[in-house]
């Protein structure tokens, strides 16, 4: 398994949960969204009535889920979730939605991959609080319609762009989440080291928030094994050259780089002369699936300038040719 992959792993799921921070002023980073949340949090609570619905993007492990539930914690309400995939059937939202509680948080992960029969579902219910059943079948079929409490969606999705438009339009509140800079980064590895009760020297930290990728899951994860590894050699506090040690066995690079960036970027250099070169091409040449490479592996080295996306295709710059030590072509 891909130990920098901002996708959440079987083992991160209790890890998670105990770090996950609370409250908005718990919550690093992220600071313009932050500060829109806050208000419109506010702004509520003054009305007494639920947040508008919003929806959050942005990169896998930025805090998307941490940040929906912190909304409930901060309006005080129940904080309800379920993911796009689970729900097949528009029976299966209906009855997710009935139960709901007033004013309480539904969040649904990964909400551009609900089937579009559910989708219709959700309109009215986002709109004017409502279900609309069709009961029986054949001619006797009709429509009734049932009031739901009010309530906020918060939809959580890694592609804006594959969300349809009458969905999107419906939430009032639209917040991308970013890449996290380092200096945020290292502020959440040191609160995550003294949660876990271990010390860490500051440089250390920068050194773990720098190999992040931008991603708190990442740099939690990868502080969890610099732990293990510093406590073997018997370190009271995590050093530098111990975490440079760890990352090395990681495989994780002075960039946060892994085998998998390594064989992306040298396939386009060795095979393609640096591009540009079409993603399915790529994806051929280096055994991997077009759409992961899209998906995942392929945004970080967009958002550090090592891949560039051409109208002909991708291609690696020369910041990327740096970082190998190697000469770009022609030059
Ligand atoms: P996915 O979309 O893949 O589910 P996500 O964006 O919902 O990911 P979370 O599960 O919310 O990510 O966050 C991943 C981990 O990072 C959690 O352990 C959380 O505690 C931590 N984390 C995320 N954002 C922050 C933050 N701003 N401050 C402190 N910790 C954070």
């Amino acid at each position: 398994e891909r130990m920098i992959s901002g996708e959440q792993q079987q083992v991160d799921q209790d890890l998670e949960l105990s770090l996950r921070p609370e409250r908005l002023s718990q919550y690093i980073g992220q600071d313009q969204v932050k500060n829109n949340l806050s208000i419109f949090i506010e702004a509520a609570k003054m009305r007494e009535e639920p947040l508008d619905h919003a929806l959050l993007y942005g990169p896998p492990g930025l805090g998307k889920t941490t940040l929906a539930s912190i909304i409930a914690n901060e309006m005080g309400v129940q904080f309800r979730t379920t993911a796009g995939p689970a729900i097949e059937r528009a029976g299966d939202l209906a009855a997710i939605l009935s139960s709901l509680e007033p004013g309480d948080v539904l969040f649904i992960d990964e909400i551009h991959r609900l089937p579009r029969s559910v989708e219709e579902v959700l309109y009215p219910a986002m709109e004017d609080f409502c279900l609309d059943i069709v009961v029986g079948t054949g001619p006797s079929a009709r429509s009734v319609r049932l009031d739901l409490p009010p309530f906020t969606l918060v939809g959580a999705t890694t592609r804006a762009g594959l969300l349809s438009a009458p969905l999107r339009d419906r939430f009032g509140v639209h917040s991308r989440l970013e890449y996290y800079d380092t200096k945020a980064l290292c502020s959440i590895v040191e609160r995550t080291a003294e949660i876990f009760s271990v010390s860490i020297e500051k440089d250390a930290a920068v050194e773990v928030a720098r190999r992040s990728r931008g991603t708190p899951r990442i740099a939690n994860r990868l502080l969890k094994r610099v732990r293990d590894i510093a406590q073997v050699k018997g370190e009271t506090v995590i050093s530098k050259a111990t975490t440079q040690e760890a990352l090395r066995m990681l495989q994780v690079d002075a960039e946060g780089l892994d085998f998998i960036d390594h064989k992306l970027l040298m396939g386009i250099m060795d095979s393609f002369q640096g591009g540009p070169v079409g993603l399915d091409t790529i994806a051929a040449t280096i055994g991997e699936e077009s759409q992961t490479i899209e998906d995942v592996y392929e945004p970080y080295l967009l958002q550090i300038g090592y891949i560039q996306r051409t109208p002909r295709g991708r291609v690696v710059t020369p910041k990327a040719y740096a970082h190998f030590n190697r000469e770009v072509p022609g030059s």
